[in-house]
């Protein structure tokens, strides 16, 4: 079983050895939606910016954790 999270293990493991390539950060910036937000080392690696440059853009941290606290109220 390949999952999403041990997909993640593994190349968090491929960052930290310094031999990450270009196919897999852009495999990780397709999984940004499943970093989760405490996960600084991989967000970054996957160029999820901590603030927005522009209303449209929602998917920096800030947004995140906006959205993710707006589903827990609403819970
Ligand atoms: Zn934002």
């Amino acid at each position: 079983m390949n999952t999403i999270t041990e997909r993640l293990e593994a190349l968090r493991t491929e960052i930290r050895a310094e031999r990450i390539s270009y196919g897999e950060i852009a495999e990780l910036q397709g999984l940004a939606d499943h970093i989760d937000l405490s996960d600084v080392e991989l967000l970054e690696w996957a160029g999820v910016p901590e603030f927005h440059e522009d209303d449209e853009d929602t998917r920096c941290w800030e947004c995140r954790k906006a959205a993710a606290a707006a589903a827990v109220d609403e819970a």
